[in-house]
């Protein structure tokens, strides 16, 4: 394994056109920017240097429930209710073309903040920009349906906005993760009250600026920052949101589902995942090892979808691994900042030992490290960086092959035939993800059939599309986001019928 240099970054200069106020910067609710109500402040670091590079406002209870007000009002007597379908995707669109204009500072803010090397964060700077294109395009497209019931009847549909959307995001994605649920919610005509992860707010709160620069209406567009148990659960919560949609843990989406049923709110959930990967032994060996290290080592395995499980063939398994060990040691890890980084840190020194832990645990459930498993020291030793690891010899009852750990960190299955490969793979309490390796194309199909998993890849691993649904089966989630049934997600479907032949019905006597 090899580590990259530590360039000198100014975070001053990176965050240069953040609002501040008295060196914090503050979160955006009703068109304003403000400072916590009872003065809460959080400083943010570095995940790559554990330096500190910013302190923003750290919001409570309060400043979720103005927000919260601050939408309600938008929506049902502010201008974003009459403003046309049209007029909202012109808005759009030149949101989508100022985060171009700045995709480079929103680069570094998310590298500087998440940790994620540059190229990482600038391929989500550009899909966040194509994100609200693509909904843009969708807000003027026709969306209701019409039936043939009997005359004297007209019966249609149309969609409208559901209101209020409460959204909470992870810190993995910290920009996409906000704008997959912005731009759906306000190209349909809804109102968004939004918490970024409170370790990574920054490039949400960039995009707020981008919000007040464009004129949306005020409230229609509200960021509060701070902790997911006080702004979390009060938007979860409130009786005045409409719908909650959430991307994060299983378990937080479990407790963000009680807390909305108060008023039996609208609710959407992204969870976790362990995805399993499947190599059969005809599968284009380099195409099929590449995306294995791609698929688990890709934004250092913190990604929902991560194809943490690699499932080979056992005629196969031998020749295979060598090789992913072999490219697994020569993986560069280190800064963001520096253009050769192709992995970097774990986001907080928190979640390190969580994936330490699980190492261990992996070693003593007797799984074989065949290569990391270890922090990395050097000059790397002030940030959260962790070998790409490799566990071989692992079997099903295993916790590091049941368990997402969010992390670089690979568990290798071995099977036997197509239904062993089929058993193993949807042996998971998750089904968010999956793919299949193999030149057979009728046995690609037939496996990923059975895959009981919402998004799946054949001779491919990653790939997203603004355009195409994303969300998982079983525990991994409710609901999709992206393509049209993202936007689906933020509409209420409403039947009018029309009485064309206007007459008394008849049905009681005078
Ligand atoms: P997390 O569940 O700890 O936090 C996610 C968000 O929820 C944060 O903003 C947090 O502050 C907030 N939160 C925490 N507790 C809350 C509560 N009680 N009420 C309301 N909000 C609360 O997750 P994380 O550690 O930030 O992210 C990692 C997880 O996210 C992984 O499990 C990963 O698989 C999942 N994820 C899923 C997808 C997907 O599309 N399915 C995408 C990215 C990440």
């Amino acid at each position: 394994m090899q580590t990259t240099s530590r360039p000198a970054v100014d975070p001053q200069q990176i965050l240069r056109d953040l609002p501040q106020t008295g060196g914090v910067v503050p979160m955006y609710v009703d068109g304003r920017w403000k400072l916590a109500a009872d003065g809460g402040t959080r400083d943010l670091v570095n995940p790559a240097t554990g330096e500190k590079i910013a302190t923003v406002a750290e919001g409570a209870q309060r400043d979720a429930e103005e927000a919260i007000r601050a939408a309600r009002r938008a929506f049902d007597e502010g201008p974003w209710g009459s403003i046309s379908a049209a007029e909202r995707a012109a808005l759009l669109l030149k949101l989508a073309d100022r985060i171009d204009d700045c995709r480079e500072e929103f680069t570094r803010i998310d590298t500087l903040n998440n940790g994620k090397p540059l190229r990482e964060a600038e391929y989500d700077a550009i899909d966040a920009a194509n994100c609200f294109r693509y909904y843009a395009g969708l807000a003027t497209k026709p969306h209701g349906q019409t039936f043939d019931v009997p005359a004297p009847s007209q019966t249609f549909t149309v969609r409208e906005a559901i209101g209020v959307c409460g959204q909470i995001v992870p810190w993995n994605y910290p920009l996409l993760m906000a704008v997959w649920k912005l731009a759906p919610a306000l190209a349909a005509g809804n109102v968004c009250v939004l918490k970024p992860a409170e370790l990574t707010p920054l490039s949400t709160l960039r995009l707020a600026s981008l919000f007040e620069e464009l004129d949306f209406p005020a409230g229609v567009v509200n960021i509060v920052t701070g902790a997911g148990a006080t702004v979390g659960h009060a938007i979860a919560a409130s009786n005045l949101v409409d719908k909650v949609a959430f991307t994060g843990g299983t378990k937080t989406g479990r407790s963000i589902m009680q807390a909305a049923t108060g008023n039996l709110k609208k609710i959407s959930l992204e969870l976790g995942g362990k995805s399993p990967n499947v190599v059969f032994a005809d599968a284009d060996f380099d195409t099929a090892v590449d995306y294995a290290l791609f698929g688990i080592f890709a934004n250092s395995g913190q990604v929902c979808s991560a194809g943490s499980r690699l499932i080979l063939e056992r005629s196969l398994h031998d020749t295979f691994v060598g090789k992913l060990v072999e490219r697994a040691k020569k993986i560069r890890v280190g800064d963001g900042f520096d253009p050769s980084t192709e992995m970097g840190p774990i986001i907080s020194p928190m979640h390190r030992e969580r994936v330490e832990d699980y190492i261990e645990i992996g070693r003593k459930e007797g799984a074989k490290v065949l290569c990391g498993g270890e922090r990395l020291g050097g000059s790397l030793a002030n940030g959260n960086f962790i070998a790409p690891t490799i566990f071989d010899a692992t079997n099903p009852e295993m916790r590091i092959v049941q368990e997402e750990i969010f992390g670089p960190v690979l568990a290798i299955q071995t099977f036997e035939d197509e239904a062993d490969a089929i058993r193993l793979a949807n042996d998971t309490v998750y089904g968010l993800a999956g793919a299949v390796f193999t030149q057979d194309i009728g046995k690609a199909h037939r496996v990923i059939r059975k895959l009981r998993a919402g998004i799946t890849w054949i001779n491919t691993y990653h790939p997203t599309y603004n355009e195409a649904p994303w969300g998982g089966y079983k525990q991994s989630g409710i609901g999709r986001e992206l393509g049209t049934y993202g936007y689906d997600a933020y509409t209420e479907v409403k039947q009018i019928n029309v009485n064309l032949d206007v007459a008394p019905s008849g049905w009681f006597s005078e």
